[in-house]
């Protein structure tokens, strides 16, 4: 997961870990950090067609996140139903999006889309020494 800029600017972060943490999933690493345009791109590579994409680099580059690496059974799936849909206007009450998010663009957190990309995002934000 990350927790994204606004967010952190907003001061949730320990709001959101708590929520995190509170729902069942082990914290395996964590780290404050901030993406490079470089990393932003190459993490959201997925989406450069899309016409949010040059916003989506300028907003995950303008400040720091929190990177983290969760455990749980079914966590891919758990994670996204407790973050809440991608818009905070759809999302379920209670949900993290609906409770921290500020637009569809602007959207306090990020969960990896499958295991298989969880993976990928993991080793992207930490060396072996970081994970435990
Ligand atoms: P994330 O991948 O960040 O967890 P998501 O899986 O819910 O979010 P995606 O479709 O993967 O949503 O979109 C990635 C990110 O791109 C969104 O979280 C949001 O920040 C931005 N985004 C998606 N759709 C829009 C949109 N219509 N307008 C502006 N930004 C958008
Ligand atoms: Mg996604």
């Amino acid at each position: 997961m990350m927790i994204k800029p606004d967010a952190i600017e907003k001061g949730h972060i320990g709001s959101i870990l708590e929520k995190v943490t509170s729902a069942g999933f082990m914290i395996k690493a964590l780290k404050l950090t901030q993406l490079t345009k470089r990393d932003a791109i190459k993490f959201y590579e997925i989406h450069k067609e899309r016409p949010f994409f040059d916003d989506l680099i300028k907003f995950m580059t303008r400040g720091p996140i929190v990177a983290a690496i969760l455990e749980k059974d079914n966590a891919v799936s758990d994670f996204r139903t407790l973050i809440g849909s991608t818009n905070p206007v759809e999302a379920a009450e209670g949900t993290i999006r609906k409770l921290y998010a500020t637009s569809v663009g602007e959207n306090a957190v990020h969960g990896s889309d499958s295991e298989e990309n969880a993976l990928i995002e993991s080793k992207f934000h930490f060396s072996g020494r970081e994970i435990f």
